[in-house]
């Protein structure tokens, strides 16, 4: 969240397309092929297990009654060796599913791994036991998609490069609007040609898979859209779109404006709040900006004031389900120097603004740790060299979180 600055408005691979569709077909063809057998498999060890055709609740029936007390304790024990042999084959590595494997990994899924889940299941199903068959098959499907992916040497890097090519085919940004809309753009003058070019992609990346809506009347052009992406995708330049998955809406408002909320504090009083704000950021919900605010720091420029970026870090920094000031950290960051650097400098902040003494940066970061991260955020990307003099702790923490220099 944000409130609004005191001010007179502020009352409110394989490059070929072709080739890549050849690859799917087949990828799709066999996949199906691998879920048809799965399905001949169920009724083979229906049959093997009953030793009786038609369906399991007509075997059943037919069974004398200690045999089919024993059938499905056996395809249990079956079920179960296999799946500690799937687990003795991982050897301690996680076995992830199709969609872990694409959102987190690099679509690599572990076939044998997965041959002998589809073994397990296979023996709970033909002996009478109660799983989910859909997701057996799908999984099977989607380790025969891998594998076909491994034999045709795909990386995952070389699809993604794909579908951000074909992105830029589709929906390019005319070239006059980026060049207008970055060169005038503070936060973003300390880009090199090469760090451009990739924000451009992530941009027109942003544009195509957020909303961007402008409410209260308010006409949202190309070259607002691009202000808000591009500094947006400013913040994620080296960290990768999928920092920015779980939500889509962005919602402009004209100027900043009211809300009002009931808040409950740790006393338990009800307060009602009513504020003007411009801008402010929802869990897994939309951010909601006012664009006055949006162009007056845009290129207005006043140092450590930019409410995009400001937003925006609090959406880096619920990922992990929570707003708390820490966002996830990468593994070559260390937890403790992060709340060491982080908690020195709020503590001073917070000591300071009590005190009514001179502060270097926006006294609303002393509002909480929340806020904190976000107001830090603003600074190290458009007043990078005040951040470092001032908390040179912070400024480090920063720069391996979001891996970029922006003072070299
Ligand atoms: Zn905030």
């Amino acid at each position: 969240m944000k409130p609004a600055p005191p001010a007179p408005h502020a009352a409110g691979y394989h490059g070929d397309d072709r080739w890549l569709l050849l690859w799917a077909a087949l990828i799709g063809v066999v996949g199906a092929l691998a879920t048809v057998a799965f399905h001949e498999g169920m009724a083979f060890t229906e049959r093997l297990a009953t030793q009786h055709p038609g369906s399991l609740v007509s075997a059943a029936e037919a069974l004398a009654p200690w045999r089919r007390a024993i059938t499905p304790a056996l395809g249990g024990i079956a079920a179960g060796l296999f799946l500690w042999l799937a687990q003795r084959a991982a050897n301690g590595r996680k076995q992830l599913d199709y969609l872990e494997a694409i959102a987190v990994g690099d679509g690599r899924q572990d076939v044998r791994g997965t041959l002998l889940h589809s073994l397990s299941s296979l023996c709970t199903i033909g002996s009478g036991g109660s799983i989910g068959r859909e997701g057996a098959m799908v999984q099977l499907a989607a380790a025969t998609g891998s594998w076909i992916g491994r034999i045709g040497r795909f990386d995952g890097d070389d699809l993604r490069r794909w579908r951000t090519r074909r992105l830029l085919r589709r929906h390019p940004i005319p070239h006059h609007i980026w060049r207008d809309v970055t060169q005038r753009a503070v936060a973003l003058r300390r880009l090199d040609a090469v760090q451009m070019a990739h924000l451009r992609e992530l941009t027109t990346w942003f544009l195509d898979r957020k909303s961007i809506t402008g409410v209260r009347g308010l006409e949202v052009t190309l070259p607002m859209r691009v202000a808000v992406a591009a500094q947006a995708s400013l913040l994620i330049l080296n960290l990768g779109a999928e920092y920015f998955d779980g939500w889509v809406e962005v919602i402009l408002y004209p100027g900043a404006f009211r809300v009002s909320r009931e808040e409950v504090d740790s006393s338990g009083l009800v307060h009602n709040e009513d504020r003007a704000l411009s801008g402010e950021s929802w869990l897994r919900g939309p951010v909601v900006l006012s664009w006055d605010d949006v162009e007056r720091d845009t290129y207005g420029g006043r140092a450590g004031c930019n409410v995009v970026l400001h937003e925006f870090a609090h959406k880096l920094d619920g990922l992990n389900g929570r707003t708390n000031g820490m966002p996830p950290l990468h593994r070559d960051m260390s937890r403790e120097h992060w709340i060491e650097a982080m908690s020195a400098s709020y503590d001073a902040l917070c000591l300071k603004v009590a005190a009514g003494e001179p502060v270097f940066i926006n006294p609303y970061a002393a509002t909480s740790p929340v806020e904190f991260f976000a107001v830090v955020s603003e600074y190290f990307f458009t007043a990078p060299d005040i951040l470092e003099k001032e908390c040179p702790g912070v400024y480090r923490q920063l720069a391996l979180f979001y891996r970029q220099e922006p003072l070299h």
